[in-house]
């Protein structure tokens, strides 16, 4: 075949699949350009990095057919803003954790986490092979949305304190940022909760707007600063124990991809996950000595303080049960995090606890 007739004739076989997999004739052409927003500053540790990754692999893995322009927390919309964006068609994708929409569906709190809810590992195994996706996808029909999961932080620190807390009564009156239902749950001790985007928080808490904060853990709150403005730090958290992160696409483009697109999207996502999964466990502990270098006082909360987390929960949680979706996403999830948990204790869980203690 000469290059005149080669060339002719893959033109004519790209447009001919392309006219029997695609609905609208303006995407006929091949390559588009996807706009993602997300809920991150540029440049934010582990979380925007998550959202450069899939709008990259998804670039590449479909040989710049599919070609995705990030737009950074303020750039298009504001960080809570992107839901509707996506939604809307406003934008075509959106990077967040979904955690921020609970306003739009409380359900939306088991994709990125809920107190004493699921570790990373947890996450994924409902996702995948227990009803999660499914559920997620439920979530999305109400608002035209296809999500996967595309991120995860790990479990994530108790967070940043003014002050050390010692019981469930030092919460009282406290001002402190905390997103989701465990910021509802802090509300219940007594806490003045607010949700501040990734990239504002470090003004809040240096000027005192906030008397604390949680944001992620050692290497992501170590690259934000915290550390210059208090030293009392403590490390686990009962908010969000292995928060995922969700793309999502506008359910109309979604559709008007072919399946080897939506295959590319979802497994970057998919990868995303494993990768900054990892991206945030391999730095985390080489920055929480860094931190102690410097002077940061790292504490635990006492168990007076954990059962308190506890009991103010499983009210939150409570609260939203007489929502037909968000009683059947918890009863999913919880079921699935029962069952992950029975084995995993009697076998990482022992063993890891046993290496440990035989290697010193
Ligand atoms: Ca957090």
């Amino acid at each position: 075949m000469d290059r005149r007739k080669f060339l002719k004739t893959s033109a004519l076989g790209g447009s001919a699949a392309a006219a029997t997999t695609l609905a609208a004739p303006a995407y006929a052409q091949g390559k588009r350009t996807l706009t993602m927003v997300t809920s991150w500053g540029r440049g934010l540790a582990g979380v925007f990095d998550s959202a450069q990754r899939c709008a990259d692999s998804i670039t590449t893995m479909s040989d710049g057919n599919l070609n995705v322009e990030i737009k950074a927390a303020g750039e298009l919309v504001g960080a809570f803003e992107v839901f509707d964006a996506v939604s809307s068609g406003q934008a075509d994708m959106y990077h967040a954790a979904d955690y921020y929409f609970v306003g739009q569906h409380p359900g939306y709190a088991f994709f990125t986490a809920v107190p004493f809810g699921m570790t990373a590992q947890e996450l994924v195994n409902w996702y995948y092979h227990a009803g999660g996706m499914q559920l997620h996808d439920e979530l999305g029909e109400i608002f035209g949305l296809k999500s996967f999961l595309a991120g995860n932080t790990g479990a994530q620190a108790g967070g940043w304190f003014s002050k050390e807390i010692n019981s469930p009564e030092d919460f009282n009156g406290l001002k402190f940022r905390m997103p989701g239902l465990g910021g509802e749950a802090l509300g219940k001790l007594g806490a003045s909760v607010q949700n501040i985007p990734g990239s504002e928080v470090y003004q809040a808490l240096s000027s005192g707007a906030i008397d604390g904060t949680e944001w992620i853990g050692p290497w992501a709150d170590e690259k934000a600063g915290f550390q210059e403005i208090t030293k009392t730090y403590y490390t686990a958290g009962f908010h969000e124990p292995g928060a995922g992160l969700s793309l999502a696409t506008n359910r109309e483009v979604y559709d008007s991809l072919n399946a080897a697109q939506q295959k590319i999207i979802e497994i970057a996502a998919a990868e995303c996950h494993q990768w900054n999964l990892a991206q945030f466990l391999a730095n985390n502990g080489a920055a929480l000595a860094r931190l102690q270098a410097a002077g940061v006082k790292v504490m635990e909360f006492p168990q007076p303080v954990w059962d308190a987390f506890g009991k103010a929960s499983q009210e939150v949680l409570d609260q939203y049960m007489g929502d037909e979706l968000f009683a059947r996403i918890h009863d999913s999830a919880m079921k699935s995090m029962a069952e992950s948990s029975a084995w995993n204790n009697l076998s990482s869980g022992v063993y890891t606890a046993e290496r440990d203690r035989v290697r010193g």
